[in-house]
């Protein structure tokens, strides 16, 4: 069976946090919760100052819209003491609530910070992509509320033929780490993952 994965075009995304907003409101996630989040990515840049004494800075910012990557090797699950965490025929990596007893190694795990434990159900909750959704032959919520149509979600191999080989820019990891099943269609000056050539400019608002 082929393994789904999402596309990013950071080309498009303007940050506008839609995507985040309507898995929050879909989901009815509180407050200190979020399946998928966007980064704001700030490049240091540098100045330089002409003959004229003009200064200009090659800074710069770019976002990208991230969630669980349902990936080829997950971190999750390997960590996993109860087999909570498993992943499906179709590969969605999933949490079965009976088993979990939210003791949040698969928080602590994942480099996408995309498992969370919610401390009132007592087990770790996580991007579930959207798969009642899928069934019915609808897209993911987040996909279908992006108004500059910057996701997709769809099969892996699919979008690796289509849409390239990249899958990772900075902040995200290197895709050695956990094999995500997903491809992105870098912004310009994306920065290589694993890089100090910025930072995460709104870190407060990381869940
Ligand atoms: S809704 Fe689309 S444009 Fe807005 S932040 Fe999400 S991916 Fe980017
Ligand atoms: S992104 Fe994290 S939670 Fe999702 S499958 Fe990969 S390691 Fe697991
Ligand atoms: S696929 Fe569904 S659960 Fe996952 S981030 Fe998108 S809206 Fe949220």
């Amino acid at each position: 069976m082929q393994e789904f994965g999402f596309y990013f075009d950071g080309t498009r995304c303007t940050g506008c946090k839609t995507c985040m907003l309507a898995c929050k409101d879909y989901y009815h996630l509180p407050s200190d919760l979020a399946f998928r989040q966007v980064y704001e990515y700030e490049l240091h840049g540098s100045w330089t100052q002409d003959a004229a004494g003009c200064w200009t800075v090659d800074g710069g910012v770019y976002y990208v819209s991230t969630s669980c990557q349902h990936c080829g090797n997950p971190a999750c699950i390997k960590v996993c003491p109860t087999g909570a965490m498993h992943k499906e025929d179709n590969g969605a990596v999933l949490v079965n609530t009976e088993r979990c007893i939210g003791c949040g190694y698969c928080h602590l795990s994942c480099p996408y910070n995309a498992p969370k434990v919610d401390r009132e159900a007592g087990h770790s909750v996580k991007c579930t992509g959207c798969f009642d959704r899928v069934r019915a032959g609808e897209a993911p919520i987040c996909v279908a509320a992006c108004p500059q149509r910057a996701l997709g979600f769809g099969e892996f191999s699919e979008f690796s033929r289509s849409e390239g080989t990249v899958r990772a820019i900075a902040p995200l990891p290197d895709e050695d780490a956990t094999d995500p099943h997903l491809v992105i269609r870098p912004p310009r000056h994306a920065a290589a993952p694993d890089t100090d050539a910025g930072f995460v400019a709104n870190r407060d608002e990381i869940v």
